[in-house]
């Protein structure tokens, strides 16, 4: 199948092939031609599927066969709703690359920031609104956005709406809307109230679901050092000064941790930033994109600051603190391996966390391969090896005949080593 299989107009094909898309993902497959003869859609769908393009390409084109000179030009006719202020920029982002060559105008609001900007761009006039729930309800209430034009709604990641309780606020945005109005839902999971709600504001939709939970842990290449908690930071340090990474995003439980590895690592010489709750917006902007660049090389982050995080081509994904969820686990490694490309994702667990792993086990069904005689192996229980000296030469471990793109994002970093830019430092070894 290829986009022009799909009917999407020339100028939307041409963005996507600047963008480097040379065929339809399977979501994209399914629901691009329900979405263009108008249908609602019920997707159950994860970040990291191309699910982005599944409801912005046919907001896109459907908004642009409007006819010329229509009333509603400049007034809100699609809004999407994104449960985080990453996920709400980077839908943005995916809107600027597939609407280059179009005249509809798009912003994105998210809370955290001053209002200003975002007042002035609404009043310039946008058909595209992207927002979360908090700042959106704000400026209607102070009068700049008006949804009465919406004919296009996009509920996107509804489980993550309902798990970060924004769940009322969902529904007081919903009550604005016209009733008359195409409506998209996405959701990685479908628990009963969010079941419930699809219910209550699709019209007879057509159901899309691809890559259940277990197929994105098969594409990753996972393995987990047993390590005890106090030598976590030694093997994590140990692991990027020897092992083939050129950048990766690390996962700590909490905000607290994940600012000590950052330090941790910088003091040693490996530039690292860390991103979560605490940290203000531009701060955690700033992060994400020194990191996207490439110009950090580890990015340390909790779950729901990296919630909707989407960085191409990242090679992998450290674990250094194992989920107590086993869906988070594979939300997280999810990050690598994107479109089909596969990553690896690396996890520690010490003796407290093995419940975890079996649970992960358990919900993937894969066994997950354990990196034995590294340095930092935990002392004697379950028979593990004794610790080795730290200068031993690192286990190899297999990576097979992995064929995926990290290529192009290590040469990246080792062109910016060369020229001695800031990921350089001496950051490696
Ligand atoms: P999403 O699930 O929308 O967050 O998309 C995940 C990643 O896949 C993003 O980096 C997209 O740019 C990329 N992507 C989406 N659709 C395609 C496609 N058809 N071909 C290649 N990459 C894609």
């Amino acid at each position: 199948m290829t986009f022009q299989d799909l009917n999407l107009i020339e100028p939307i094909q041409r963005a996507l092939k600047t963008a480097g898309y040379q065929r339809p993902t399977p979501i994209q497959a399914q629901s691009i031609p329900l979405a263009l003869q108008g249908r609602d859609l019920l997707a159950c769908a994860q970040t990291g599927t191309g699910k982005t393009a599944a409801f912005a390409l046919p907001i896109l084109q459907l908004l642009n066969d409007q006819q010329p000179g229509s009333s509603r030009r400049g007034a809100i006719q699609a809004l999407i709703l994104a449960p985080t202020r990453e996920l709400a920029i980077q839908i943005g982002e995916s809107f600027d690359s597939y609407g280059k060559h179009l005249r509809q105008r798009h912003t994105v609001i998210f809370g955290g920031v001053s209002q200003n900007a975002q007042t002035r761009k609404l009043q310039s006039g946008v058909d595209i609104l992207v927002a979360t729930p908090g700042r959106l309800l704000d400026l209607m209430n102070q009068g700049y956005i008006s949804l009465d034009k919406v004919e296009f709604f996009v509920l996107d990641e509804a489980d993550r709406m309902l798990d970060m309780g924004f769940i009322h606020d969902v529904k007081r945005v919903i009550r604005k809307l016209p009733q008359q109005r195409q409506t998209f839902f996405f959701s990685a999971t479908m628990p009963d109230a969010i079941v419930k709600l699809s219910r209550e504001i699709l019209d007879r939709p057509a159901r899309v679901q691809v890559d259940p939970v277990s197929s994105t842990a098969e594409r990753v290449e996972q393995s987990v050092y047993y390590v005890p908690k106090k030598q976590k930071r030694k093997l994590l340090m140990h692991l990027l000064r020897n092992e083939d990474i050129s950048e990766a995003l690390v996962f700590t439980r909490t905000k607290h941790g994940a600012n000590r590895v950052a330090k941790d690592l910088s003091q040693r010489g490996i530039y690292a930033e860390a991103i979560h709750g605490n940290k203000s917006q531009t701060a955690r902007q700033k992060a994400l994109k020194n990191f996207k660049d490439g110009r950090t090389r580890v990015l340390v982050a909790t779950d729901i600051a990296a919630r909707g995080i989407d960085i191409d081509e990242l090679s992998h994904v450290i674990n250094f603190d194992l989920p107590n969820i086993s869906e988070t686990y594979v939300h997280r490694i999810g990050r690598t391996g994107r479109a089909g490309a596969s990553g690896i994702a690396l996890s520690f667990c010490d003796t407290e966390e093995r419940p975890y792993l079996r649970d992960i086990q358990k919900l993937t069904g894969q066994r997950i391969s354990v990196v034995e005689g590294h340095p930092f192996t935990a002392e004697d229980e379950d028979n593990q090896p004794a610790p080795q000296p730290a200068s031993a030469p690192h286990p190899k471990r297999n990576n097979g005949n992995r064929s995926n793109n990290n290529g192009n994002k290590r040469k990246r970093w080792n062109k910016n080593r060369r020229n001695g830019s800031k990921a350089s430092g001496d950051n490696r070894r």
